[in-house]
């Protein structure tokens, strides 16, 4: 059974009060059954002390017991008291209480303590129940003297049932009294266990609310006394638990926010290979494809272990293993498109963990490859013109003085392929100003017609040796484009060139421009050989041809198509081609409005 502060009060306090209420009245009785029992013995001391004297006067013969009776029932009958006489050696002679026959039969009384002791010579006294009345009594005995001898005693006895009942009405009084006392003190001790325990319920309810999270409960209590103390102290206890908490939020939401801004991806494991944290950024890295340009879309949730590639264990595993960081590249995302580089570091403390930081690196691996491909590119297309203008010049020397008209030859060849390995760099020079941002272009409304007329005049000699007819629809209403002049003229002459370099004889090459919405479209149409589906993807891209050989033989760089998509798109604007294969192709610029 469970004893409630309440009941432990209450049963202790009943304890307390009954103990002392008995030892109270133990207590009182005995000294009130003491001191009635001195009063009687005093009383009868003085009654003895008259009764030795007339005893000694009127008793000559000790022997004659009639005698003696009758002055015993004669004294005993005045002084209200049990008297009896005893000889010297202990025979009783007479007794107030006892008829002169039965004396015979008394057996001797010398043994008596209080006899003994007046046979003796001293007053003896004694308290105990009468072997001869069955009764309790106090016994007073003196001796008896004639002359010096003593010749017997006297003894004064009185019944203590008037003590008794003295005693028995005390405890009775003391008895209700006590009773009303317990009930009195039970009920105060009741009441107060009550208080006591109203108050900690109270507490209790309180601090259970707060064990239970909620920290804004207060007890709000006001007493002096020790509750009151108690209920301030956990007040208090919840004021600092409660900014504790807050301080720690705080803090929990920064390191969130930080790994939720993070760029990075962060991964936490714990011992158990568990997953303990993985932030937006990498969940992107590891559900979405790379994307082409701009931030990752909205990807769904997914469980976060199941997102964790088996390659990115591996790290993770190698940090665990060592207890020392690791580093290493992996392929991840749906398709494994995305490269990741990722450190990985075991956690110090316990639990033990690790946890790996992975950076994209896709984009950066992509930009060196094309980097790589892009020297080895140039390098080769410079080698190419260089080694011609040499064995050229070589040849030349060579036959200059015995064949001056083929040493003439050679000298063209040289020529040309100087003049080549010019445009080449020039180009070069164009991309590579255009791609730093060094060309600045300067946006302006320009008209579309002028800018064709221009162009289209540069090509009109090209265009009759090849019997290629050429020709521009520009409705009178167009708007004028927002671009820059001097690039626009480059782009549309780069497209031209093209469509003059790679038409077949007697084709024709239409420049047309109209309006779409916000936009102002130029199309470059010509009835050439057109281009393989498989090649337009890689179209506008450095160095690509459809065709290597025609290209060179036609004085193309292969660059001619990424400096127009840079320039356009440098513009604001975006390029595209459709081409079928025997009929020709049409280039497409789309510019915003001026
Ligand atoms: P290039 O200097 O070789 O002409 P470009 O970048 O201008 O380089 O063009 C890339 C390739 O696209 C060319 O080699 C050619 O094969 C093809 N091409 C470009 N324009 C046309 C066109 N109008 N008709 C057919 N093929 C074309």
């Amino acid at each position: 059974m469970r004893w409630g502060v309440r009941g432990k009060l209450f049963v202790g306090s009943l304890v307390l009060i009954v103990t002392s209420v008995v030892a109270a009245n133990l207590y009182l009785a005995s000294v009130l059954e003491a001191e009635l029992t001195q009063r009687i013995r005093a009383e009868l001391d003085v009654r003895l002390a008259l009764m030795e004297r007339q005893i000694g006067r009127e008793i000559i013969d000790w022997t004659d017991v009639a005698a003696c009776d009758r002055l015993a029932d004669d004294l005993g009958q005045r002084s209200g008291t049990r008297v009896t006489l005893v000889r010297q050696g202990g025979t009783v002679v007479g007794d107030s209480e006892i008829t002169t026959e039965s004396l015979a039969a008394l057996e001797s009384h010398a043994g008596r303590p209080e006899i003994a002791a007046a046979l003796n010579g001293v007053t003896g006294s004694e308290t105990r129940v009468s072997a001869t009345l069955k009764r309790r009594m106090a016994f007073v005995a003196g001796p008896v003297r004639s002359g010096a001898t003593i010749v017997g005693a006297v003894r004064a006895g009185i019944p203590l049932t008037e003590v008794e009942d003295a005693v028995a009405r005390i405890h009775r009084a003391l008895g209700i009294a006590s009773l009303l006392a317990i009930a009195v003190a039970l009920l105060i001790s009741s009441g107060a266990a009550q208080f006591i325990s109203r108050g900690l319920r109270d507490i209790i309810a309180i601090a259970r609310r707060m064990a239970e999270g909620d920290l804004t409960a207060r007890t709000l209590t006001t007493g002096r006394d020790e509750l009151g103390d108690l209920g301030r102290t956990l007040d208090q206890l919840a004021d600092n638990l409660s900014t504790s908490l807050r301080d720690l939020r705080a803090e929990r939401d920064r390191l969130g926010r930080i790994l939720e801004g993070m760029n990075e991806g962060v991964l936490v494991i714990d011992a158990d290979r568990a997953v303990v944290l993985l932030n937006p950024a990498l969940r992107t890295m590891l559900q979405a494809e790379p994307p082409r340009t701009g931030p990752a879309t909205d990807v769904m949730p997914a469980p976060a272990i199941a997102l964790v590639p088996e390659n990115l264990h591996a790290v993770l595993e190698k940090s665990l293993a060592s207890n020392a960081p690791a580093t290493g590249e992996i392929d991840a995302g749906p398709s494994g498109r995305r490269r990741l580089l990722v450190h990985a570091a075991p956690l110090s403390g316990k639990p033990r963990g690790c946890v790996a930081v992975l950076v994209d690196v896709t984009e950066i691996r992509r930009l060196e490859s094309i980097r790589r491909d892009f020297v080895a590119n140039v390098s080769h297309e410079l080698r190419t013109p260089v080694t011609a203008v040499r064995t050229a010049l070589e040849t030349a020397r060579g036959v200059a003085k015995s064949d001056p008209a083929s040493a003439e030859r050679f000298l063209d060849m040289a020529f040309r392929n100087a003049e080549r390995l010019a445009s080449l760099v020039q180009d070069l020079l164009d991309l590579s100003r255009i791609e730093s941002g060094e060309l600045k272009l300067d946006a302006a409304g320009v008209d579309i017609s002028a800018v064709f007329a221009q162009v289209l005049g540069n090509f009109v000699a090209p265009a009759e040796r090849k019997h290629l007819r050429l020709s521009h629809t520009v409705p009178a209403d167009l708007p004028s484009v927002c671009a820059d002049r001097r690039a626009l003229e480059q782009v549309v002459s780069n497209l031209l060139d093209n469509a003059v370099k790679y038409a077949g004889d007697g084709g024709s090459i239409t420049l047309r421009a109209a309006r779409l919405g916000r936009w102002i479209r130029l199309a470059i149409e010509d009835t050439g050989p057109g281009i393989g589906p498989q090649h337009l993807p890689r179209l506008f891209e450095r160095f690509y041809r459809v065709d290597e050989g025609r290209s060179r033989d036609r004085g193309g760089t292969g660059l001619g198509l990424a400096i127009v998509k840079h320039l356009v798109e440098a513009m604001g604007g975006a390029v595209e081609v459709e081409s079928t294969v025997g009929k020709g192709s049409t280039f497409s610029v789309t510019l915003p409005m001026a």
